[in-house]
Order: structure tokens, then sequence, then C-alpha cells
């Protein structure tokens, strides 16, 4: 085993594979970015609550890498994401993965003890006052009053997810993993001077991230594009890679640190910011995704006609009538308008350009239905549940499955965004 510690490079795509049959197809995305001149770094992410629903474990997810890694030849770097875990979740990961999501949202607002928090300000006089960071016009002014604030805020957070990289460390040794802290599912965005504060108490706290995931502004939504002001995004996606520059050289973190964007596939009016920003700052990112992977199995399946299209109107037909039990646990990221959403029996009726066009995101097309989109996207357990049935069909339909999982992280993700 090499000595040298694991980091991840500049530009990262975190891919999610919910039946573990599309790591090929992935890959072959990155594959063709890098003949095109764009190195992505592949990491194959998968979540506790995913593996739950699903009946899977993470040594499934690490057989199906390293599988497609030499199937491909691929010969650069690649990571599988514990994604989201916490200490109560991290166990089952940490053998077979070597990045790892510690995810401490559940954890803001708790209050940290007021004499951390006093300790904290004492700590960080720099915090306090007009702070003038390059490449942000407008300094951030802060009293000590709001950096008190923020540290109530956040500083349990920070101490819940030391405790986890150190378990993690405990095992694996220091260097042997990338760790990411993820705040993204909250209520309230981060602002960046909030992430300032933050990314001082990661660095206090000893954590050597490589990427942080922050709460943007506006919504993102499973599988569709984004809900928000394009403009503050941009300003504030802006301001968060000055902050992190400025936190690297101040709080010695490590000069790879990125952003990473959860829920990012798919939000396509969002992509031209982010490529501005990158080129702007010369920064790396890692854009997370997941579920549209297996958007693109069933699109595939749909394409395919015959037995594959059946099917494909079978595991709609069971997600209207569960409808509820599937939303529940993702009620936070979708906003589904159910007058929108035809009957099962209308559907039973398409043809497989129709069923594939209401599926695919082309929101030029005007067959699209993002209603349609998020219901399936969320409807992953239905195929979970069809077992051996729903693998076969993939198997039967594997070329068209496979062409649409590529063509769509090539051509609607790496390609707006870094080629
Ligand atoms: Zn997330």
């Amino acid at each position: 085993m090499s000595t040298q510690p694991l980091v991840i490079g500049k530009f990262s795509l975190g891919m999610g594979d919910r039946f573990a049959h599309e790591a090929e197809a992935q890959l072959a995305a990155c594959l063709a970015a890098r003949k095109l001149g764009v190195e992505i770094v592949p990491v194959w992410n998968k979540s506790n609550r995913e593996h739950n629903i699903i009946g899977s474990e993470p040594t499934s997810t690490r057989a199906a890498a390293d599988a497609a890694v030499k199937a491909l030849g691929w010969t650069a770097p690649y990571f599988l994401d514990a994604d989201h875990i916490g200490l109560k979740t991290v166990d089952r990961f940490v053998g077979v993965s070597d990045f790892f999501t510690i995810d401490v949202a559940d954890f803001i607002a708790q209050p940290a003890a007021p004499a951390a928090v006093q300790a904290f300000v004492d700590r960080h006089p720099e915090l306090v006052g007009t702070i003038t960071l390059a490449g942000i016009d407008r300094p951030f002014t802060t009293t000590r009053a709001d950096v008190e604030r923020t540290a109530a805020k956040f500083l349990l957070a920070v101490q819940e997810a030391g405790k986890v990289y150190r378990h993690i460390v405990s095992v694996k040794g220091v260097g042997r993993f990338v760790p990411e802290i993820s705040m993204d599912e909250t209520d309230s965005p981060q602002t960046p001077p909030e992430l300032l504060v933050i990314l001082a108490a990661i660095a206090d706290e000893g954590v050597p991230i490589q990427t942080i995931a922050p709460k943007f502004t506006g919504r993102f939504n499973k599988g569709v594009d984004y809900v928000g002001d394009l403009a503050q995004f941009e300003r504030e996606f802006n301001d968060d890679l000055c902050v992190i520059a400025h936190a690297v050289k101040q709080y010695g973190l490590p000069a790879n640190l990125k952003l990473s964007v959860h829920s990012g596939s798919d939000k396509f009016s969002i992509y031209p910011a982010i490529r501005r920003a990158l080129a702007k700052h010369g920064a790396g990112v890692h854009v997370k995704t997941a579920g549209t992977t297996w958007l693109e199995e069933v699109i595939g399946l749909a394409e395919a006609g015959g037995a594959g299209l059946a099917l494909a109107k079978e595991i709609y037909a069971e997600a209207l009538s569960h409808m509820d039990e599937l939303c529940q646990p993702y009620a936070t990221v979708i906003d589904i308008d159910r007058s929108k959403l035809p009957a099962a029996a209308v559907v039973d009726g398409w043809t497989s350009e129709q069923f594939v066009g209401a599926l695919r995101h082309d929101q030029k097309n005007p067959l699209y239905n993002a209603n349609i989109r998020q219901l399936i996207h969320v409807g992953f357990k239905v195929a979970a549940k069809m077992g051996p049935r729903y693998l076969e069909q993939l198997k039967a339909c594997r070329e068209s499955c496979a062409r649409n999982v590529t063509g769509n992280l090539l051509e609607r993700h790496i390609r707006p965004l870094f080629l």
C-alpha cells in the first residue's frame, strides 16, 4: 500500500449507482472526458439511506467500481464515498470506502457550550471587524456578537464532525481517506461569512477536509433543475470560493480544499455560473450526483420498448400508488404537483417515445414532465422490490441503459461544467 496521503484531484464527479449495474457506463463518461482533455475523478457515492432502501451493502458498490475500473483500464484515481454518514452509520462503510461525507446537519443549531463559544471567539479575533478577502469587492463586517451567534450555531456540528473523523482515522489511519463535511440537509443556507467561521472551527478541530458541502441559496430538488435567484447564487458561490482560498492560507486547511455541490445533478441553469466561477478563481469542485443515473436506467428500459417499456410503466404505476410512502423520506427536496401526474392507465397507453419524452431531462421537449421525473426519482424502492425481475430487464436492455447513463453524465453534466 502506498504511503502517500490520498488527495482528490481538482474536478470530481460523485456518481450514484443504486443497483450497481452502471459503473462501467458511468466510468465511460469520465473516460470520454479524459480523451476530450479534462480529468474528472470518478467518485461512486451511496448513502446509508439508499443502501437501506435497496437492501444492499457498501461492498457491492466497491465490487462494481473495481470491476468497471478493471474492465475499462482506468488507471487514474477513483474513490468510494460513504455518503452522508455519522457516528451511528459509518462502521458499515469504513472497510471499503476511501471518501467519507461526514453529515453533521442534524447538529446545526443545537447550541454549543457557552464556554466553547467564548473560547472560539477569543482564539479568533481576526473574525471580528472588517474582513477583506481577495476577490470579494465588499468586505465582510462582523461584530463579536455575530461571530458568537455563528459559533453557537455551528460549533457543536463541527465538534461532532471531529468525533466521526477521529473514529474513521482510528480504523483507517491518517491520510487513508478523503474527508468531506456536509451541512446541506438543513433548512437555511450558510452565508459566505458563516462559511469562514465554520472553516476556522473545522481547522481548530483538526479535520483536514478536502471538500465541504454547504447548503447554497435556492432549491436543489432531486432530479430537476435549480429553482432560485441565479444572480445571488453566482455571487455567493464566488464568495464561497474566495472564503475557501483565504481559509486554506489562514488556517492551514488542505490546499486542494474545494466546494462540494450536493444534489448537483440536473442543475442545468446554474452550471454556467459554476463554470465561470471555477475559471475565474482557478478553483476545483466536486459535483455530487446520485439519482440521475437511476432515471437514465428507467429511460433506457422505456427506450428499448417491449418488456423494458412494460416494466418502466409498471414502475410508474407502482410509484404512483405508493406516492406518500416514497416521497416521505425526501419531502424537503422534492416539489411534485400531483395534479400533473397522469393516471397509470394513461401512461400504460404511451409509446416508448412518449414515456422517454416525459422522463428525460430535456426542458425544450413539450413532453417533459418534471413531476413524473421527481416521482420516479424517489421511486427506486419499487424497482428494489421487483428484485431479480428488475435486474434481468437491466441486463436485457443493457445497450440502451448504458448509452443513456453515459450520455447523460457526459453531455448534460460534464460538458456544460468542465469541457
Ligand atoms: Zn447532501
